[in-house]
């Protein structure tokens, strides 16, 4: 299974992190992908964008590598996404090089527009990536990172164009992180083998940021949901899909 998690800057993805980790170390593959730099937070100042763009690449690669994570960073502007049809054009093609099976999110309705601007884009980026002449198409911004490995895949002959994307037509299952007022049906994911893992990465943002949000109540939040759920530690999300195929039967 390939998941991509897709947040707007670096320490969204805390709500997630125990999931990733379980997921890593089942075998998935893993990708971490963040919209944005941050580069408002406080703590840079007046720190050039190539000095931001070196610590953040280093926050990924630390957060990536206790997870056992790819990362990739797309540099769309701190509190500056539109929502529009050339980010979502951007990540479509990240979805069509990695092919993700599932992706994860932010909610709908969280209050700051990059949030709900990359919830949005990742949604939209689904259908996108379906469709040949788009995946395809002029823009979109960045190179691609290589492909991952995809076992079965036969070798590119030399003089093949490299850079042509197949469409990603396989369903995308959509979690969203947990919001009170989503339509969509809750998903718990019990977390206690990885919660360690998570509360690290937690604790490594919070010395960055100087959070007072403590290491009690980020254990306490995952006890909470997964009181919910029964079980010892969890994390919660909403489930979206589309374009789904029909199963044989109910499960
Ligand atoms: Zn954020």
């Amino acid at each position: 299974m390939r998941i991509m998690a897709v947040f707007a800057h670096p320490d969204d993805e805390i709500g997630c992190a125990g999931t990733l980790a379980k997921h890593a170390a089942r075998g998935d593959e893993i990708m971490l992908v963040w919209t944005t730099l941050g580069e408002l937070a406080s703590q840079f100042g007046d720190t050039s964008h190539e000095e931001v763009t070196r610590i953040r690449r280093e926050h990924g690669a630390w957060v990536a590598g206790k997870i056992g994570a790819q990362y990739y960073f797309f540099d769309m502007g701190d509190s500056r996404m539109t929502g529009h049809r050339d980010e979502a054009l951007q990540l479509a093609k990240l979805y069509a090089t990695f092919r993700p099976n599932a992706v994860i999110t932010w909610s709908d309705d969280h209050p700051h527009p990059d949030h709900r601007m990359t919830a949005k884009i990742a949604f939209d980026a689904i259908t996108l990536a379906r469709i040949p002449k788009i995946v395809n198409e002029e823009g979109g911004g960045e190179p691609m990172p290589p492909a991952p490995d995809l076992s079965g895949d036969d070798a590119v002959e030399s003089g093949e164009d490299v850079r042509r994307l197949e469409a990603w037509r396989d369903p995308i299952r959509f979690y969203q992180y947990f919001a009170p007022a989503s339509p969509y049906p809750e998903v718990f994911v019990d977390i206690e083998d990885t919660l360690e893992t998570a509360a690290a990465i937690a604790s490594y943002y919070r010395d960055f940021y100087k959070w007072q949000w403590t290491d009690e109540l980020f254990r306490e939040g995952r006890a909470g949901a997964g009181r919910l759920a029964g079980v010892k530690y969890a994390e919660r999300f909403n489930l979206r899909a589309s374009h789904l195929r029909a199963r044989d039967y109910l499960d």
